[in-house]
This record gives C-alpha cells, structure tokens and sequence, in this order.
C-alpha cells in the first residue's frame, strides 16, 4: 500500500454539471493541499460520462475557479499529462475493456430488463419494506433465455455481481474502519446499454490507469467504496487509500443549500471575496491545525495540511467567519494589490455605481481611507463612487443634521466656504485645524458642521473620514460640491 511520501497520487474528479458548488471546491483544495505537503501529484479528471447532466462550459468554468483560488495541478483535462485522456468521455474504451473482463471472467452479467421493469421492482420492494435494488432476475438466464432478448433487438446493460453475502470492509484514513453488508447491496450497472460506463466503473478504471493511490472526496460517497472494492478484487487490481471527508452543514446544522446564501464558488468571487480567503476558509471545513488557529496562508496550510487532522465530525460553514476572514485578507493587502483586486473585480463585474474604470493611481490613494471599512471588494464602489462622478445625488434634505434647519446649515456650509477657499495648503491636517474650531464659533456641534459638509462632498451619510475626503478630492471639486449643496438649500 502507498506511503504518504512525494509518490503519492490525489485526483480531484469533479463531473460538469453546473456551478462549481463550495463544497466541491473544498474536496479540491484538499486534494491539492495534500499532494502539495507530501510533495506528491495531483490529478484533475473530469467525470463526463453522464451526458444527461452535462453542463456545457462547466468544465472552463471550473478550471477558471480553481486557476483563481490558486490552485495549481500536474496532470489535467487542460494540460494532459502521462495517462490521460483526462475526460472521462474520451476514454470509452477502457470502461468497455474493464466490463468484457468482468464478463469473461463471471464477475458481471448481461441485464436485458427494462428501465420501466427495475422501477416497478424498486416501487414493489418499498411497499414490502425490503431492501432497494435490482431483484436480479437476469443474473441467472440460460443462454437460449439471453438469445432471446438478443434477437427482440434488446440491448443489454452489464450488471456487476455482488457477493450475495459476507462483509466489506474499508479502513477509511479518516473515519478508520467501515464495515458494509453485501446483501443489502444491489448488482449494480457498470456498463449503461448506450455504452456509457456508471460512475462506479469509470472512477474505479480511471483510479487504477491513472495510478492514484489516494482517494480523497466527500463523505458522501463513502457507501460506494463496498461496491467500488468488489470491483478492485473482481478485477485484480488493488485499490487505493480513501479519505472521506465530512459533510459541510449550515449554521442551523442542516444542508448547505441556496437557502442560507451563496453555494458557487462564482458567487463569493462576484461578491468580492478574495482567494486567500477562501483557500483558508474552506480549508479549515473538516481540516484543523489545531484548536484555535483561524489564518493560515497557502504556504501555512501546504507545511501543515496532513490527513490525520482531517476530522470526522460535520463543518459548519460560517459566513460570519468568511467575512471576517475576507476583510482580514482586505487589510494585509498594500495600497498598489488593493487598487489592482479592485479595478480587477470591477473590470469583471462592473459595478452600477461606477460607470468608468477609475486611474489607478487616483484609486491607490484613496484605499488607504477605505480598506478598514471592507469586508468585501464589493463594499468599495458604494463608499467611494463620489470620488468618480461630479454628479453626487442626493436629496437637499440629508444636508440637514439633527437639531439644524434649511437656513443654519446653510450658514454653516457658506462659512465653511468662505474658510477653506483661502485654505492653502489642502490637506487633511490643515482642513481639520481650521473646521473643527469653527464649529464653536458658529455655535453648532462638530458633528453637525462634519454631518453636513460630509453629504455635500460625498452624497453619503457613512462616507470615508471627511478630511481626508477632502484632501483626495481637491480644493476644486471640494468648494464645488459646497456651493452645490447650497444651491440645494
Ligand atoms: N464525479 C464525482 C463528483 O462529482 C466524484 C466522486 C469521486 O471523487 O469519486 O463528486
């Protein structure tokens, strides 16, 4: 059995059926993780063969998702590699070869019954309470019976047969050993009629060709892994490692689902989530370092990541702690990556408050007033649009503080005019030494003056620090919003 050591082979086998869902990416980033801290390979294999479900694109799609958390890989659908084909559609033959050998060798079965009949069984079999599965009426036929249906023109699909009784049991790495029952297991179709393989079969064939000798995915597949080491002992093959990883509940412990928020990683991209957040927040479902230590960076996590801390109980995913971590990952990040993740974000998702991208040297100032405020990329266009737009709107009313009338702010703001038109130089210390004096002389509260020019100049009521503001936008557009407001009045 393989080692943990650099020889060892992790595939992450997603099928193209949509949105790359979180929990999916999680599997990938522990793949990669894993193979990444033994120095091993890491196998991208795309599971195409239901054709039912394909969805076209989504195979780019999550490549571009992956390529954007980082990840990278050794052999894959887009960069091939020794034992590809790595589309599974694309490797027919192998599926067929494994069947014919089952068949040969009395392992499988050619099954003539019809869809209709095996859901007849299944819905007879629910109404006795008995076990579900196919009854195997066809495991036993003569071969005249088989000629039979041959020459109606049926075409069979290959059933595997199961041990009709005895025990399988896998020594999972993460939840040690499992023990299923054959008999409550069916013959399961290997081989559908059209000549596609099941899952089973093409991730068993693909698992062996391609030399994996890790198998690591969400738990939900745990209960294939008797079927799957049927197949490795009726093939002679000896099968890999599993590692099944624990189920991702929602806060309320239920299923993850639409219902509690955004389930494409696509989503979290689009709503300004960065990368490294998401690598180390996903990382942690089902994976610790130890019992307290949130932030762990790519080369954090490859150092550490080791299967015997994945554990068995279910992860809760937390978007509290995903926002949290993402502004985290906001503030570590220089003025110049700020202002690049920003205009990149919008240059992707352009935002309804800025029509233009702005320079980027305009907007490397100005982040350093914003990056506290963020929680995700996609909280900066709001906040700062005005920096963008001579056109601030907003209504006259919100120029007016509490405990102020139409004519005190507007005496407010045309003192404050007349002040900062002879202001030199226009920066932010010197703003602040002349206004905050002049509040008491006016005889109005700081934060009534603040309150008012705040709105003038951004349109906002929660708006980046005022003077600051300010400064960024120059003694110019400053007076010019000042008048505005006033004219507002
Ligand atoms: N294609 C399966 C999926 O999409 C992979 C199951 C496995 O890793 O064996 O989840």
């Amino acid at each position: 059995m393989a080692m943990l050591d650099q020889n060892i082979r992790l595939r992450y086998a997603p099928s193209p059926t949509g949105d790359p869902h979180v929990g999916n990416i999680r599997t990938a980033i522990f793949n990669w993780l894993c193979a990444r801290h033994y120095g091993g390979s890491l196998i991208i294999r795309v599971e195409d063969t239901d054709q039912t479900r394909k969805v076209e694109g989504a195979t780019e799609e999550l490549l571009e998702a992956l390529k954007w958390l980082g990840l990278d890989w050794d052999e894959g659908p887009d960069i091939g590699g020794p034992y590809g084909p790595y589309y599974q559609s694309e490797r027919l033959e192998h599926y067929r070869e494994a069947a014919d050998r089952l068949l040969e060798n009395g392992d499988a079965y050619r099954c003539y019954c019809s869809p209709e009949r095996v859901a007849d069984v299944r819905k007879e079999q629910a109404r006795l309470k008995q076990p579900l599965g196919y009854d195997r009426k066809c495991r036993g036929l003569s071969s005249s019976q088989r000629a039979e249906s041959e020459s109606a023109g049926v075409v069979p699909a290959v059933r595997f047969k199961m041990p009709e009784d005895g025990i399988t049991t896998v020594d999972d790495l993460v939840r040690g050993e499992v023990s299923f029952q054959n008999r409550l297991i069916d013959d399961f179709v290997v081989l559908k009629s059209d000549g596609f393989p099941t899952y089973h079969l093409a991730a068993l064939v693909d698992d062996h060709l391609m030399r994996i000798t890790h198998v690591m995915r969400a738990e939900e597949w745990l209960p294939s892994v008797p079927r799957h080491l049927q197949l490795y002992r009726a093939l002679g093959w000896e099968p890999p490692r599993f590692a099944h990883l624990p189920i991702i509940l929602a806060p309320d412990r239920s299923k993850l689902s639409k219902r509690h928020g955004a389930t494409s990683i696509m989503e979290y991209r689009e709503q300004g989530f960065l990368p490294e957040a998401m690598v180390n927040f996903l990382s942690l479902l089902g994976w610790s370092l130890d019992d307290k230590t949130e932030l762990l960076s790519v080369p954090d996590l490859m150092r550490h990541f080791t299967i015997d801390r994945v554990a068995k109980s279910a992860a809760v995913f937390d978007r509290d702690k995903l926002s949290w971590m993402n502004g985290h990952y906001i503030r570590q990040l220089e003025d110049d990556a700020l202002a690049d993740a920003l205009l990149e974000h919008w240059r992707r998702y352009p935002p309804r408050e800025i029509s233009e991208l702005p320079d980027k040297s305009y907007l490397v100032r100005i982040v350093p007033i914003i990056r506290e405020r963020l929680k995700t990329l996609a909280d900066a266009a709001p906040l700062i649009r005005f920096f963008f737009t001579d056109d601030v709107e907003y209504d006259g009313d919100e120029l007016v503080q509490k405990g102020m009338d139409a004519a005190t702010t507007r005496q407010a703001l045309s003192a404050a005019l007349a002040e900062l038109e002879e202001l030199s130089p226009f920066d932010s210390g010197t703003l602040e030494g002349v206004l905050r004096p002049m509040a008491e002389d006016l005889n109005v509260k700081v934060g009534q003056l603040f309150g008012s020019l705040r709105v003038a100049t951004t349109g906002l009521r929660v708006a980046p620090p005022l003077f600051e503001t300010m400064e960024l936008l120059g003694k110019e557009r400053t007076l010019a919003s000042i008048r505005k407001a006033m004219a507002k009045l």
